[in-house]
């Protein structure tokens, strides 16, 4: 058995003690590279304890020395990028350099988390009452952890864990089993970077740890990222217990194409939006929305002779445009969406099943696919594929584009390709979606904004990171002051007022 990882608690790489691990594949090859310890809850215990035995003296640490440590770790990734990348990539799948612009994105969330010292200050009102001022803090609210998916093994950690940490609570990572380096490497830098320990610790794991997190008195917070059955569940049972939960769930994206979009940038839109990362991404755009016969035919037209030279590979080839999918399982469940598309009368302009990488035919690899004539009532428009799989639905006006995406189930991301500003005005107002693009297809906001979808995609009321992120790791204190002169008022028995 190839060595096995370990957790990382109280500043330490430590054993899994449970005798449960899980293969971690090399998806390219289809071979175990690693196994990773699965936490039982006296692993999961332990981890808690230790962030929570750290966190009174990390939250009375000021804000700014928080900060300088986020400072340090924005510099140590940079030097350690290399590393990062190849740890994402190999246990992924991905191109480097996707696996790179993941890094980048979750770098910026350290970035924006460098200025807590900022994003903490309160609000302060003089005089609310005579000789009575105001004001507001912003405190952490203790342990909090983060549950997280196997297609961002760094990015999506970093969209929670620099702003709890600069906010003064200590976490605890549950990566996913499926690629979970990265964020052994992430906890390694937070310590080289001055981090105290015990303030982040990493507990690897599956629904078992997962369990174990959200029905401990001690964690306050649960920051979720996933498929929607799973958020739902996170959701509900970390409410029941008493948390603070922001569940972010699956998608099914749909970019909308107007008749007088330009062609050639839909069709390198959707080229990457869709097939980029092998579609395992939550913002991918997997439905094409056709305004218009005339534009789906020359859209599909442009797809098909697009896709012959798509370049399907290893995640070192830098030729590689596109690698595998996650597991054997994943590929499977998506070829079996692409027979059932088939069955239900879409029509396969390109089948991409029979894909095979010349001397890796062992890896999960998968081609894309492109259907036409996809209908509302198929599954495979109304699920989520998670893979290289495109659907084309046809409609006949703007407007019913605009309701076909609002009776969808999810509501993560959408697009509008369009040189009507008239339209897009409209599109952004009445769309029932959280993140919206604008001929841009992946609307992934910047660190200082926030992340998160809408209806089935998310369950809570916080979006992740920017400003969103900093409320949802903070309560709201607020305190009103009177340092009396010496005299006396005599008791007040009413509600006071300024009448
Ligand atoms: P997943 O739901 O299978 O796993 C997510 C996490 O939950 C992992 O850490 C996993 O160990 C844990 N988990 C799995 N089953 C569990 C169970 N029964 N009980 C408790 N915990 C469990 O998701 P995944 O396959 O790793 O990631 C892909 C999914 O994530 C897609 O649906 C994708 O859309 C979604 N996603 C959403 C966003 C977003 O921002 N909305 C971002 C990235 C990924």
């Amino acid at each position: 058995m190839p060595t096995p990882l370990h957790h990382w608690i109280n500043g330490h790489a430590t054993a899994g003690q449970s005798g449960r691990f899980s293969p971690v594949f090399n998806p390219a090859y289809g071979e175990i590279i690693r196994q990773v310890p699965l936490a039982d809850a006296t692993e999961v215990d332990q981890a808690v304890a230790a962030a929570n035995t750290a966190f009174p003296a990390w939250a009375a640490t000021p804000p700014l020395r928080r900060a300088r440590i986020m400072f340090q770790f924005k510099a140590l990734i940079e030097q350690h990028a290399d590393e990062l990348v190849e740890a994402i990539a190999i246990e992924h799948g991905k191109v480097k350099a996707d696996a790179h612009g993941e890094l980048i994105r979750g770098l910026e969330v350290v970035e924006f988390a460098c200025g807590a010292p900022h994003l903490l200050k309160g609000e302060y009102s003089e005089q609310v009452g005579t000789g009575v001022d105001s004001y507001t803090l912003r405190q952490p609210l203790g342990v909090v952890t983060g549950i997280t998916p196997f297609n961002f093994p760094a990015m999506v950690p970093m969209w929670m864990f620099p702003i709890a940490l600069v906010c003064g609570n200590t976490f605890v990572l549950k990566p996913s089993e499926r690629d979970p380096s990265a964020s052994l490497l992430l906890a390694r830098l937070l310590k080289e970077a001055g981090l105290p320990d015990g303030v982040f610790n990493v507990v690897h794991g599956d629904k078992l740890a997962v369990d174990a997190l959200l029905a401990h008195p001690d964690v306050a917070a649960v920051s979720f990222v996933g498929s929607t059955p799973i958020a739902r569940y996170i959701y509900a049972t970390g409410t029941a217990h008493g948390k603070r939960v922001q569940a972010l769930g699956g998608a099914k994206n749909h970019m909308v194409i107007l008749p007088d979009a330009d062609l050639e940038q839909v069709t390198d839109a959707l080229m990457g939006a869709t097939y980029g990362s092998a579609g395992e991404r939550c913002m991918a755009i997997s439905v094409a929305v056709a305004v218009g016969d005339q534009v789906a035919d020359a859209l599909i037209e442009r797809l098909h002779t697009r896709l012959q030279s798509l370049q399907i590979g290893l995640w070192d080839n830098p030729a590689s445009e596109m690698g595998p999918l996650i597991t054997r399982e994943h590929r499977d469940k998506v070829r079996d969406y692409i027979d059932d598309g088939i069955r239900e009368g879409a029509k396969l302009v390109v089948d991409g099943r029979s894909c095979r990488v010349s001397g890796h035919e062992g890896g999960f690899f998968l081609g894309a696919s492109l259907f036409d004539q996809v209908t509302p009532a198929m599954r495979i428009y109304q699920e989520e594929i998670f893979g290289p799989v495109l659907c084309v639905v046809r409609v006949a006006s703007y407007e019913d584009a605009v309701q076909l995406i609002n009776q969808h189930a999810y509501g993560n991301g959408t697009a509008l390709f369009t040189r009507d500003g008239e339209a897009a005005r409209d599109f952004v107002s009445r769309i029932q979606v959280g993140m919206v693009g604008i001929n841009v297809p992946i609307p992934v906001p910047m660190a200082f904004m926030s992340f998160g979808g809408w209806k089935q995609s998310l369950f809570g009321d916080h979006h992740v990171y920017g400003p969103e992120g900093i409320r949802f790791y903070t309560r709201l204190k607020t305190v009103t002051q009177r340092w009396p002169k010496s005299i006396r008022a005599g008791a007040e028995f009413v509600m006071p007022t300024m009448r």
